[in-house]
């Protein structure tokens, strides 16, 4: 009697775990956010799949709200339009990713500037528009990393009327970090996540690496290079993404704070490495910096790789990646 009991309890047990098994599987979902394409895959044991992506998005909403500057009651729009004539208090998520913008900026050196704002509002690369010679020069002024002030208490100001920030060199990859801590709390051990061209990889890919193709700089459908890779992240910038042709030149979205324009010298940069929201904004800055400056650069970043596609389509390597 005893063991009749025993066996059907092992005999549940073991059901239990085959249906564990049995609906582990990928779920797979792309979405739109912050202006952009987003993909997300996970391998989930569990039914809570519909609702690890739910949260994701909602998380990716969440940073939209506080930091677009597309939506008026956005922390950044407030900042754009206040912080100029007062200290303006924002929240700590905030104030920490302007610090983090910060020290990059310090890095390179002001290359990488959230303050380029000032003239790249005067850009749509959707209506073809560009700011015209004398709006170019009145607003480059106004770009500089050191107007924008971080005060105790997390205060912000701006040291001077004119100047504005925007955050999109950084903001999508910070966002596609904490989504990918949200989905790591739920246990998932083997998850891609991707956002426009910021890519974090949560484990591999059950047994195998993930594949992740950069971009071929001027074929769509086609690869300049496919790297296996896992438990990391992966930003690309490219003079492709958004941009309008005029008279032969190339109006992009990166612009080096210097001179108010579109770079020129590269059309794509990867960066490689632990945090997302560092190797997207270190994409943007490697892209301002040039392929030589930009090499030095990362060659002193530990556990920072990046690859180039310079303007005559060669690429190249850093040096952990040249082996
Ligand atoms: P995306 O994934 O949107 O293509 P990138 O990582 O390539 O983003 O960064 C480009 C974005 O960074 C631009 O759209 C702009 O918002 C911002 N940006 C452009 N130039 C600079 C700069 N010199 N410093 C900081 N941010 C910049
Ligand atoms: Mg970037």
């Amino acid at each position: 009697m005893r063991f009749f009991a025993f066996g059907r309890i092992s005999l549940y047990l073991a059901l239990v775990l085959f249906a564990q098994t049995a609906t582990a599987q990928w779920h797979r979902q792309a979405f739109h956010t912050l202006g952009t394409q987003a993909y997300i895959e996970f391998w989930s044991p569990d039914a809570n799949a519909a609702e690890i992506i739910t949260q994701v998005q909602a998380e990716f909403e969440r940073i939209n709200q506080l930091m677009s500057p597309y939506i008026s009651s956005s922390e950044l729009s407030i900042l754009n339009r206040e912080a100029a004539n007062s200290a303006v208090q924002v929240s700590d998520e905030l104030y920490q990713l302007l610090r983090q913008a910060r020290q990059v900026s310090e890095l390179s050196n002001g290359a990488f500037d959230i303050t380029f704002a000032s003239v790249g509002f005067y850009y749509d690369y959707r209506a073809g528009k560009k700011p015209d010679r004398s709006q170019l020069l009145q607003q480059r002024q106004y770009v500089n990393y050191q107007s924008v002030q971080l005060l105790s208490d997390n205060k912000v100001r701006f040291a001077q009327p004119g100047v504005k920030i925007d955050l999109g060199g950084i903001a999508k990859g910070y966002a596609v970090e904490r989504a990918m801590k949200i989905i790591a709390a739920a246990d998932i051990k083997h998850a891609q996540l991707t956002a426009g061209g910021d890519s974090r990889l949560l484990g591999d890919k059950r047994g195998k690496p993930w594949l992740v193709g950069i971009r071929h700089p001027r074929q769509d459908a086609k690869y300049a290079a496919t790297l296996p890779l896992q438990d990391t992240a992966i930003s690309t910038s490219g003079d492709y993404e958004r941009y309008f042709i005029e008279e032969g030149v190339r109006y992009h979205h990166i612009l080096d704070p210097k001179t108010g324009q579109s770079t020129t010298g590269l059309m794509s940069v990867s960066v490689i490495g632990a945090d997302t929201g560092r190797t997207d904004a270190l994409t943007t800055t490697l892209f301002v910096l040039g392929l030589q400056q930009g090499m030095q650069l990362i060659e002193q970043i530990p556990d920072y790789e990046a690859i180039f596609i310079s303007a005559d389509h060669t690429l190249h390597f850093s040096s952990g990646l040249a082996q």
